[in-house]
């Protein structure tokens, strides 16, 4: 088979992201046993490097699955057919978390919130308050369609600090990102995926279960197999995984948790802001309008843009391409076609970025943007 050779690229969508070459190199080592003690070794290290990421003390899981699969996984070990829930959404992402719950037979109370705004913790707050079956609150920490970041820590306080419920969290273009200390916060199931704040490809999900988790799972009677957390557990204390896992990724993980853990949390998160900052300001100087309704809110991992009516979209995705070797987003769901995205998390600088921005310089007037 021939594929058209992958030419150098600055890969800008949120998801996947570029990768380090030591990493690359890293994940073509051997083969090994996922079944023996070097794979105990690398199980064991990067679990140990993940609950510091999460700056949590709960269980954690690697599962060889995408984001979506740990999603999947917080819903069905903790729910059961027919338990209420709160499912808020502002965006693609919220979208599908409200879609699983409904798969499995939750009775979702959906809150829409309009996307480009943040979710309103008071709003959760007046929903609790009236309806007391509710069992758990699912949420999205950084909606990486808008390019929105919302207040996990007041919607937290709310959910967990004034009602006690189950807080299950999309973080799957956040951890590892932006500041989200899983216990500090409170939070129960916390799911992400390798190919956003990790450095590595797609390909392994991460779920953290609190002990108000484990408590949930005992009554949660959701099918489940291939992503029981139970079974999950069982393997981990031998320093294996039930199923058989993506070995070469956890090789990559590890070096990709050095790298996190090497640079600091926080300089990784003050890294991000830095580097979102600098997005929203270069995108707003070229005349362009962002999607996040206020700006106080706007993600530093994703920034989505209003694509600019005059302009025909695919053609300038395309030129930003073909041209400048840049690999834009598009927008998902209802955003198809409106808007934009430029990905900065995970393995970026300022200079991936100001290349960005130059090239959107050349390529707009092109497409004849009047802004
Ligand atoms: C990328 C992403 C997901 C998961 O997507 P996968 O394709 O399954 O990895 C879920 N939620 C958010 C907020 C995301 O950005």
């Amino acid at each position: 088979m021939t594929l058209t050779k992958i030419a150098p690229q600055n890969l800008r969508t949120p998801g996947p992201t570029p990768i380090p070459d030591d990493i690359v190199e890293e994940m073509s080592l051997p083969m090994i046993n996922h079944r023996g003690p070097e794979f105990k070794e690398l199980i064991e290290a990067t679990t140990e490097g993940l609950k510091q990421v999460f700056m949590t003390t709960d269980d954690l899981y690697i599962l060889t699955a995408s984001g979506t699969g740990a999603l999947e996984a917080a819903v069905v070990n903790t729910l059961s057919p027919g338990d209420r829930v709160i499912a808020c959404t502002a965006g693609a992402f919220g979208d599908r978390f409200v879609q699983i719950a409904d798969t499995y037979g939750a009775d979702v109370l959906r809150m829409d919130f309009e996307w480009g705004d943040a979710i309103d913790p008071e709003a959760i707050r007046a929903e609790l308050q009236k309806d007391p079956s509710i069992k758990a609150v699912l949420v999205t920490h950084n909606e990486t369609s808008t390019g929105v970041t919302h207040d996990l820590e007041s919607i937290a306080r709310v959910v967990k600090g004034e009602f006690d419920k189950l807080l299950l969290v999309d973080a799957v273009s956040s951890l590892g990102c932006l500041p989200l200390p899983v216990d500090g916060w409170d939070c129960d199931l916390v799911a992400t995926g390798s190919q956003k704040g990790f450095m590595i490809p797609p390909g392994l999900a991460f779920i953290s279960i609190s002990a108000r988790g484990w408590e949930a799972y005992q009554d949660a009677k959701m099918p489940k197999f291939y992503f029981d957390l139970m079974a999950a557990e069982r393997s981990l204390v031998r320093g294996q995984t039930p199923w058989t896992p993506n070995v070469a990724l956890l090789y990559g993980l590890r070096l990709g948790l050095d790298r996190i853990l090497g640079e600091g949390l926080e300089s990784v998160y003050d890294r991000h802001a830095e580097i979102g900052e600098y997005t929203r300001a270069g995108v707003k100087a070229l005349g362009l309008t962002l999607l996040a309704n206020d700006e106080a809110r706007a993600s530093n991992t994703v920034t989505a843009i209003k694509m600019p009516e005059e302009i025909d979209g695919g053609r300038f995705m395309a030129m930003m391409r073909e041209e400048e070797g840049v690999v834009l987003a598009g927008g998902q769901g209802k955003l198809t076609g409106h808007c934009f995205r430029i990905g900065h998390l995970g393995w970026v600088n300022k200079s991936d970025i100001a290349e960005v921005l130059e090239a959107l310089g050349r390529v707009l007037p092109k497409v004849g943007f009047k802004g």
